[in-house]
């Protein structure tokens, strides 16, 4: 595996294999890996010759009050497990590399970035999509692999591909879990042994939901009622952000459950901002 850290090394590398007619897949990443992170990039490894992973903590996607600094980072151990999963390039450039220092173009999808995670992260998509097509014009990639955990980023992504033609095929993969159904995530580790107690309710309160829709409610407002009824008792170290049901591709909230719904969250609990999702089947 090649680890390359400028932005012209990459797309070097990339248009070298493209022009031999080989095929590309990437996986963005924050870094600090886990079980998800190794399936999408196995899954990339299936679908293209050549795998890049690029592990890169955006700053453009972080607030100002947000974890930045203190983003959980272990280049070491992510650089083991990514040659592990059969990355041919690892990707970790340096921020000034990405980002001139009169950097002063964005990509937003505004219509679905202001919803859910946006609602208290109003910058953080803009951040996303501008790093995400960096990296699908620098790699060249045939196929890009996200996570459904970020329901939401995927789903801006596959927009944005598709409003500005981007030549990419964009694959999803199921959320991983741990085996108490906690969504795997790299700020999974700010939670406090009390904390980690409780955050597999996130998944039981929107499993909840996702049973009694299955036993024929239709009714988004009787099902945040239930699940945050549930939440009050049972997850009390947390701090609700916002559970919604909406559209799984438009994001714009639905008032009947009538065909499958998207139930989102996001719970602060202690320092970490958890979020998770379920898709909802009448
Ligand atoms: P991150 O490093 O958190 O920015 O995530 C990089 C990619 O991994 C994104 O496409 C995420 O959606 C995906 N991802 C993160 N957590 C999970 C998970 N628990 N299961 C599946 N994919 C995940």
């Amino acid at each position: 595996m090649q680890i390359l850290v400028t932005p012209q090394e990459l797309n070097e590398q990339c248009r070298e294999w493209k022009a031999a007619g080989r095929t590309v897949a990437l996986v963005p990443t924050m870094g600090y890996y886990h079980a998800g992170h190794e399936d999408l990039m196995r899954h990339g490894k299936s679908l293209a010759d050549h795998l890049v992973v690029s592990l890169f903590v955006n700053p453009a996607q972080f607030g100002p009050a947000e974890d930045f600094e203190a983003y959980p980072r272990n280049s070491e151990r992510d650089t083991a497990i990514a040659g592990a999963c059969g990355a041919d390039v690892l990707f970790m450039p340096q921020s000034g590399d990405m980002y001139a220092p009169d950097h002063g173009t964005w990509v937003d999808v505004p219509a679905m970035a202001q919803k859910l995670c946006g609602q208290s992260r109003p910058a953080f998509f803009r951040g996303v999509c501008t790093v995400v097509l960096k990296l699908f014009l620098l790699s060249q990639a045939d196929a890009a692999v996200f996570g459904n955990k970020d329901w939401q980023q995927q789903a801006i992504v596959k927009r944005m591909a598709r409003d500005l033609n981007v030549p990419i095929r964009i694959e999803t993969r199921p959320t991983a879990r741990e085996d108490d159904g906690l969504a795997l995530s790299s700020r999974n580790v700010y939670l406090t042994p009390a904390e980690r107690a409780q955050a597999p309710e996130i998944y039981l309160g929107l499993k909840q939901a996702q049973d009694m829709v299955s036993r024929g409610e239709k009714d988004p407002e009787l099902l945040r009622a239930a699940v945050l009824r549930r939440w009050a008792e049972r997850l009390p170290l947390g701090r609700l952000d916002y559970l919604s049901v909406v559209h799984p591709e438009t994001l714009e909230t639905v008032n009947c459950v009538a065909a499958p719904a998207l139930a989102a969250c996001a719970v602060h609990l202690g320092k970490a901002r958890l979020i998770d999702n379920m898709l909802l089947y009448p």
